[in-house]
């Protein structure tokens, strides 16, 4: 599609992209090229948590931007320093290493568990990962996920990551042997349909891991943040991980993530690990403006209770329509469907009148909701009448 001084053909294929140009965000709200306005509750994968272009990641954005964008990684920055710090003061673990995306933080859990393998379990370096588990799409996070098709599509795959079953503690204990050095899992598995772990499940693996003397790993890169209506998903379980990753909502839409362990885990030396842009303050500077606004008295209460209003309409609408339920954590919601309808009801949402509805079905039977933590009831309300009038149709 010719748009403006460009075309569309212009970018590599990669994913069907609707005949569309976004111009403008604002809150859960949307506009195309056309001033179409569109409901989003997707938010760039549950990567907005504060929505649309909010006035503190704008504010913290051009305030950094006149200050100071990239004195290099070899330097300590303000906003790098003040946003360890307060990850650090409002979790479990000692140290922070800041990355870009989620897999690469991923990529940097990995690394370090492997060093730690290395120093401490001669050699042990094999890390249990879940069938229909995602970490990202680098060859090693890749290898690690449990997603259908994966293992060859860019085969040969790297090595080190034997599959157990989510939720079931039995299946991860008989992988455990003299090469293992770690047990990595999402608290929610987002991308394999919203399933969030039992909690007796993460204390059993919290217990099974320190009983072996192998570390846990929380790849929190979409839980984590609020998301679940706790600061980060681990907390629900009462455990203490190891190592955990961030990315998506840390950066409330901008390319920031986040690896953290315990003291005792943190073995890099120098040469050990980098990367040009880490830490650099432009992005840290908006990871301090999204955290501080999570942390406000009362915020995270807010999002449990938004929470519970999505689950509860989720819920009428299922009974209403004969569909099989929801399930999720917070406001990382499914609907499950009765069929595999979940493509056409996503294409069906964009095209509604008066305005559009974004969601996303990452699995045919269902759909995903992960709107900004910030979503009003009302905002809720008009997604649950709009979802209403299509499965009506
Ligand atoms: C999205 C996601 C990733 C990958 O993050 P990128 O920023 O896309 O690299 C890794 N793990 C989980 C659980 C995710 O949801």
């Amino acid at each position: 599609m010719q748009y403006h001084n460009g075309n569309t053909d212009s970018l590599m294929f990669i994913t069907p992209r609707p005949e569309l140009v976004f111009e403008r965000g604002e809150g859960s709200w949307l506009y195309d090229h056309e001033g179409r306005k569109y409901l989003d509750f997707i938010q760039g994968w549950a990567v907005n948590c504060l929505g649309h272009c909010p006035p503190e990641i704008a504010a913290a954005l051009t305030e950094q931007a006149g200050k100071l964008i990239n004195p290099s990684p070899a330097f300590y920055n303000a906003p790098m320093v003040e946003l360890a710090s307060l990850l650090t003061a409002n979790s479990v673990f000692d140290r922070v290493f800041f990355a870009n995306t989620g897999a690469e933080a991923n990529e940097g859990a990995i690394k370090l568990a492997r060093k730690w393998g290395r120093l401490n379990r001669s050699g042990a370096h094999e890390i249990i990962t879940f069938g229909h588990s995602f970490h990202g799409r680098t060859l090693a996070t890749m290898s690690a996920s449990g997603k259908a098709g994966w293992d060859t599509l860019y085969a040969p795959q790297v090595a080190g990551f034997p599959k157990a079953i989510y939720n079931d503690i039995a299946s991860v204990e008989a992988l455990i042997g003299p090469k293992t050095v770690a047990v990595m899992l999402e608290p929610v598995q987002g991308e394999g349909g919203v399933i969030p772990a039992e909690v007796e499940f993460l204390q059993a693996l919290r217990e099974l891991t320190r009983r072996h003397g192998i570390l846990l790993i929380v790849d929190e890169v979409q839980s984590g943040m609020g998301r679940t209506g706790k600061l980060f998903a681990y907390e629900h379980a009462g455990i203490e991980p190891d190592i955990m990753t961030l990315g998506k909502g840390i950066g409330g839409g901008v390319p920031l993530a986040a690896l953290l362990a315990r003291e005792a885990v943190c073995c890099f030396e120098p040469g050990d690990q980098g990367g040009t842009y880490n830490g650099n303050p432009l992005m840290t500077a908006v990871g301090v403006a999204v955290l501080k606004r999570l942390l406000a008295p009362g915020f995270l209460d807010e999002v449990a209770a938004r929470g519970r209003y999505l689950a509860q309409r989720l819920n009428e609408l299922s009974a209403r329509h004969g569909l099989q339920g929801e399930r999720g954590a917070g406001l990382l919601r499914a609907l499950i469907l009765a069929d595999e309808r979940g493509p056409q009801l996503v294409a069906a949402a964009l095209a509604m009148q008066p305005h559009g509805l974004l969601l996303n079905s990452p699995r045919p039977n269902l759909l995903r909701f992960m709107p900004a933590l910030n979503v009003s009831e009302a905002e809720i309300d008009r997604m649950i009448e709009q979802l209403d009038q299509l499965l009506r149709r």
